[in-house]
């Protein structure tokens, strides 16, 4: 135990020295199913905590084709040039489809990969969303430690994974294509909602003028569907990702969101995140210990089809199983 905690002492020097091959261990301990790496996964978090907190977190949710990794590759690249230390991570549940994913695939990003300055990491494989957002939150927490200052998250626009993502970054932004203006529609709606940033990617050669068309359009959109916020309008904006245009604009864009948020503004979104958070984590645990617990487990599979053929009420089926699980006599109320 003794050498166990010294170890997780010196990874967490390590890290914070920027040792990149430390940075991948922390990661594996922190992406790990068994019990006692999770121990000292929840050590090395505690102790990294203090370095944390400092990078710019930023979503990034478009569907498929839109250009998610052809942007954050050429952005990434823009930032490193403007002296920053880029990380990138991806939430995608789907992933665990052995070669089905896009953002599982390793060729993605290979010249933002080549940089000493980024940091690339795909989404953790074979959990629910739930597992998937709970490890990316860890993860870019590690990557704070280890001094990188804009945390880049990815996701495709087509879930839940949204509000997952949103609920982790300070900005969160929505990639659209200059294709009609039904495109929005195409988008759920709650979607839309959570974008605090929308860029019109492909606003280049022959689709340049459908990108100022569509850029018009969703400012128009937004704006019925959003009514003017006093502190924070949608900015709309255009890039091309192939030609490495307008990226300045999108970063003084997330620059001035900071502004305008203000440092007690940033300090309370991210208090609520982390209490969010803390709630996931306590219905996570609670659900798996549940569903794991013998005594509910021998009942399970049975109140579920009681609970499906209409033979017990499912408030009534919820009452017995948590009454097991709790080791009380099933509630008879
Ligand atoms: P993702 O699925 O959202 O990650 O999209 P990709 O980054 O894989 O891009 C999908 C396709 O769009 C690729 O063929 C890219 O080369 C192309 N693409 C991405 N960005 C641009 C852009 O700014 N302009 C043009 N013309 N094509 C782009």
């Amino acid at each position: 135990r003794q050498t166990q905690s010294s170890n997780i002492e010196q990874l967490a020097e390590q890290v914070v020295a920027g040792d990149r091959r430390a940075l991948a261990r922390a990661i594996t301990l922190v992406e790990s199913t068994r019990p006692d790496h999770r121990a000292s996964a929840d050590a090395l978090l505690a102790q990294l905590l203090p370095e944390t907190g400092k990078a710019v977190r930023l979503g990034i949710s478009g569907v498929p084709g839109v250009g998610k990794s052809t942007f954050i590759e050429a952005f990434g690249l823009y930032l490193i040039e403007q002296g920053r230390r880029v990380a990138v991570l991806a939430v995608d549940p789907s992933s665990r489809r052995a070669g089905g994913s896009i953002l599982g695939d390793k060729t993605r990003m290979e010249l933002l990969s080549r940089s000493p300055d980024a940091f690339i990491r795909p989404s953790p494989a074979g959990r629910s969303l739930g597992g998937v957002a709970r490890r990316t939150r860890e993860v870019l927490l590690l990557c704070e430690a280890a001094g990188y200052d804009v945390g880049i998250v990815e996701t495709v626009g087509v879930g839940q994974s949204e509000t997952a993502v949103a609920e982790m970054v300070d900005l969160f932004a929505l990639l659209l294509l200059p294709g009609g203006g039904d495109e929005l529609q195409g988008i759920k709606k709650g979607i839309v909602e959570l974008a605090e940033l929308v860029v019109v990617n492909k606003a280049d050669g022959d689709m340049q003028a459908a990108a100022r068309r569509a850029a018009a359009e969703y400012r128009s959109a937004l704006r019925m569907l959003r009514p003017l916020s006093a502190d924070w309008q949608v900015p709309v904006l255009q890039v091309s990702s192939t030609e490495h245009r307008g990226f300045a604009e999108v970063w003084a864009a997330v620059q001035r969101h900071r502004e305008v948020l203000g440092e007690a503004g940033l300090a309370s979104r991210r208090a609520a995140q982390a209490k969010a958070w803390m709630w996931s984590e306590i219905e996570e645990e609670l659900r798996s210990r549940f569903a794991a617990a013998p005594a509910v487990a021998a009942r399970l599979a049975e109140a579920e089809a009681a609970v499906a053929a209409g033979r017990t009420t499912p408030a009534a089926a919820a009452q017995e199983l948590l009454g097991r699980f709790l080791g009380e006599a099933p509630s008879r109320d």
